[in-house]
Parts: C-alpha cells; structure tokens; sequence
C-alpha cells in the first residue's frame, strides 16, 4: 500500500506540474461554479439504478451525501501540488464510508464515469478556446482517474480486513451456542453409530446405514464445522478419519457376506467404535481450542469485542432502512473511574467492571448487542426501540448501576454511577455520525455533572 500511494502521489504531482498554472485556475473556477449542480445530477442519475436504492435513500442523500460530493468535486478539481497528501487523505476517508455504508465498487466506478460524462458538457458550454477546454479536460479527468484510483485500492484493503471480521463474527456467533453444537453433534454421532451397530449384530448386514460422510454428522463437518474451524489441525484429522472408515464401509457394503463372519464382524465394530471416539474427542478439543477469547469475546467483561461494530452496525442499518425499523444507540462511561482505580486497587476496579457489565446485560433484550467499547466505556445497540423506551432502558440500567453495592478490601461500599449518551439513527448510512452523536451526549452529560442520561437531538 505504501509504494503505491508514494507512486500516485508522484503522477498526481506530475499531473500538477505539466499543466500550466492558468488551466488549473480555470478547471478550479468550473469546480466552484457547478460542483453543487454536477453532485445533484450525479445523485439523481445514480440513485436511478435499482442497484442503489439497496444502500441510499433520497432522503439520505439529500441530507447529508449531496454536500459532501460537492466539497469532494472542489478540493479534486483544484488540488495545488502541496495539498496532494490531504487529497489522498480523503480518498481514504471517502473509502471507509463507503466500507462502512457497505457501497459496493460497481457503484462507485459508475458514480466515477457520471461525474466525468456530467463534466463534458459543463466545460463545454464556456467561451473557452478549444484547445483550453482540451486541456481542463484532460486536467480534470486525469485528477478524478487518480482519486477513483486511490479510493478503490483503499476500499479493497478496508474490505479484506473487514471481511475477516465477519467471518470471526461467523465463528463468534456458533460458539455462543458452542456447548449446544458440540454436544448435538456427538449425539448426532452416537446415533449413527448405534443404527449401524444395530444393523449389523441382528442382521449381519449395513441395511440402508449412511456412510459417515453423508450422515448428519458428516453433513454437518463438511458444510459447516470444517468452516468454522478452518486452518485448526484436528479439523484435517477428522476429514482423514470420515474419509478411511468411509472406504472401509463402501468395502464391507460391495461383498455382502463380509459381515457374516464372525472375525470381520468384529473388526468391523472395533473400527465403527475407534472413528467414533477418536472424532468425539478431536471434537472437543476443537471446541475448546477455539476459545471465546481467542474470536474476540472481552476477556474480563465477556460483552462483545468493539472489532464486531462494523458486522454488526452495517447489518443493523441495513436492517433499519429496510423494515423502516427503528435503532439507536447508547454509549455508557463509568464515572470517576480513574479515582475507583487508584483508592481500591485495579482488581477492584476489574470487579466494577464485571459487575456493570452484567448489569447490562441483565436490562437488554437478547437482540440487543452489548460492546466494551473501551476501558470502562461501553456501547449498546438497541434494536427497534422508539426513542421513548431506548432512553428508559438507559434510565434502568443508570438506576441499577447506582444500587450496586461492591464492597471495597477495607469494606466500605464503593460508590457507583454511569454517564450514559443516546442517539437514534437518523438515516445517515455511516454509522460513525450514530457512534459520534451519543459520545457528544455523552459528553454534555459529564459536563452536566455525571450519573445522568443525555439525549442527542438532530437539532444540536
Ligand atoms: P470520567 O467520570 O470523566 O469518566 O472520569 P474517569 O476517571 O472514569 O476517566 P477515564 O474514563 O478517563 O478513566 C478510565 C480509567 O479506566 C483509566 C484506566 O486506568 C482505567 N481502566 C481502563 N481499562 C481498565 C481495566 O480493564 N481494568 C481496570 N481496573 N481499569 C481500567
Ligand atoms: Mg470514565
């Protein structure tokens, strides 16, 4: 990524410098005049593809899209050489939004080509010579070109990692129900076993038994398990042992009489019973050594890790804006934190933790998400919940954070409270602005005194 950007910064600087200072006066005066005219026409045509009604409203960008192209349209089109950093700087910033809102590449290159085929006609209507209309063109499509060029290698990097999230999250959300899984599927396995065990002492024969592959087990391995623990070496282990105890079955099966020597029967259910149990105990170690904390779950609270905000948030707006569902947010700081620390000690304060951590999830709903967001701040994503109740769920919890007695090591209660800031989703697809507007609550509620619920409004 750095040599690549050292590259563009150099073309880009190039680009500068081979045009002559009087075009990029006058491409830098046509981005003045009709930045505002080229973002509305540009929203009007893409928002006319079906494809982007899935990510933007006309209500959104109206809002709060329009302007910020029209700023993009200026500092592009009259970058001089010494600004080139911060030009790259916003192609970067631009690339996360478009991560965050989940805008997909096709959507911003035909964006790209809009704005260029929008350009045409602007420079060519001014009393211009030819050969200077050439020139801003040429100016103006190169400079555009090199930021459509930085945004999509940025994008395409937030993405990989974003990706590996969602598939962390993918994991995170099996191995909540971990315990669950993991025992459904050794029963999964010991009834399969016992049908073939069954089959073959009466009858002397596999009957219509499934192989191990194609039982509920093996589906469950192959579509899913071998997924979610992929890159695990007990994973490659079990695959080998479905796949030799597979052949020996096909084996048996093709010479019907096999089973009805008593030596080869034998053999055969020693093998059943040793793949069975070598694979229930591959299983479990699979399950545990995967462990809570190492997909990301808080170690000390067990609330979510923060690296999950992005899965979800996306999810949970495009839900949102889907189902006309409300959503909102509450950020939570425990007051006078620092002080708990330095008068009782930091396992006190570890205890603090645990404890308002819990209360939380006590007063949330189970589709509501519970993050530590940091040290002994936390976010909450509350799922269509108008802004009446999600201030009276803030409201509880404040309340019963308060009547937490922890005792200290000198036995005295501490006292305890939260700051709690609330915002509603307003429509903005990024879900920093949401993140931004409850920290500002946040903050006025600190300033307001602590142990207290503030309300973003749209209006501040
Ligand atoms: P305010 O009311 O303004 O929030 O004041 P505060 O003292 O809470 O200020 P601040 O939020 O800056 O203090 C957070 C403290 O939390 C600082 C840090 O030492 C402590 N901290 C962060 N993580 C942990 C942790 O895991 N365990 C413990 N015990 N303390 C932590
Ligand atoms: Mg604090």
């Amino acid at each position: 990524m750095e040599v690549f950007l050292e590259r563009m910064k150099d073309e880009w600087a190039q680009l500068i410098t081979e045009t002559a200072p009087d075009i990029r006066v006058l491409t830098a005066g046509i981005a003045q005049q009709h930045a505002e005219m080229l973002s509305r026409e540009f929203y009007r045509i893409v928002l006319a593809d079906p494809h982007a009604e899935e990510y933007l409203t006309n209500e959104q960008v109206e809002k709060h899209l329009t302007h910020s192209l029209q700023l993009w349209v200026q500092e592009v089109l009259s970058c001089p050489a010494e600004n080139i950093d911060q030009a790259i700087k916003t192609q970067h910033r631009v690339a996360e939004v478009h991560s965050r809102i989940g805008i997909p590449v096709e959507l911003v290159e035909m964006g790209f080509r809009v704005l260029k085929k929008l350009l045409f006609p602007v420079i060519n209507i001014s009393q211009l010579k030819p050969e200077e209309k050439l020139a801003i063109y040429h100016f103006a499509i190169n400079s555009i070109d090199l930021s459509m060029e930085v945004m999509s290698r940025a994008f395409s990097f937030i993405e990989s990692s974003s990706g590996k999230e969602d598939e962390n999250y993918r994991i995170f959300s099996l191995l909540e129900n971990a315990e669950e899984e993991k025992e459904r599927q050794i029963a999964a396995l010991l009834t399969w076993e016992m049908d073939i065990v069954y089959k073959v002492m009466l009858n002397s024969d596999l009957g219509n038994s499934l192989p191990l592959s194609q039982a509920e087990f093996g589906l469950w391995f192959n579509h899913k398990g071998r997924h979610y623990f992929s890159g695990i070496a007990e994973v490659g282990h079990i695959s080998r042992l479905i796949k030799e105890f597979d052949e020996l079955f096909w084996e048996t099966r093709m010479s019907p009489r096999a089973l009805t020597n008593k030596t080869l029967r034998v053999q055969f259910l020693l093998q059943t019973r040793n793949t069975q149990s070598q694979i229930i105990t591959l299983l479990r170690e699979l399950f545990d050594e995967v462990s809570r904390h190492e997909v990301g779950m808080d170690v000390l609270t067990k609330l979510l890790n923060r690296r999950f905000l992005p899965t979800i948030f996306k999810r949970e707006i495009a839900h949102a804006n889907r189902a006309h569902t409300p959503l909102s947010m509450l950020i939570i700081d425990v007051d006078k934190f620092k002080e708990i620390n330095d008068t009782w000690g930091h396992n006190t304060g570890d205890e603090i933790l645990r404890n308002v951590s819990q209360a939380f999830y006590d007063n949330v709903r189970s589709s509501d998400y519970v993050f530590r967001y940091g040290g002994d701040e936390f976010l909450i994503i509350l799922t269509e919940l108008t802004e009446v109740d999600t201030l009276r769920i803030a409201e509880r919890i404040r309340v019963r954070v308060e009547k937490i007695r922890i005792k200290s090591p000198t036995g005295e209660n501490i006292p305890l409270s939260l700051s709690i800031g609330a915002a509603m989703f307003n429509g903005h697809p990024d879900y920093e602005r949401l993140i931004q507007s409850a920290d500002e609550a946040l903050y006025i509620a600190k300033r307001r005194g602590r142990n207290c619920v503030e309300l973003w409004r749209d209006t501040q």
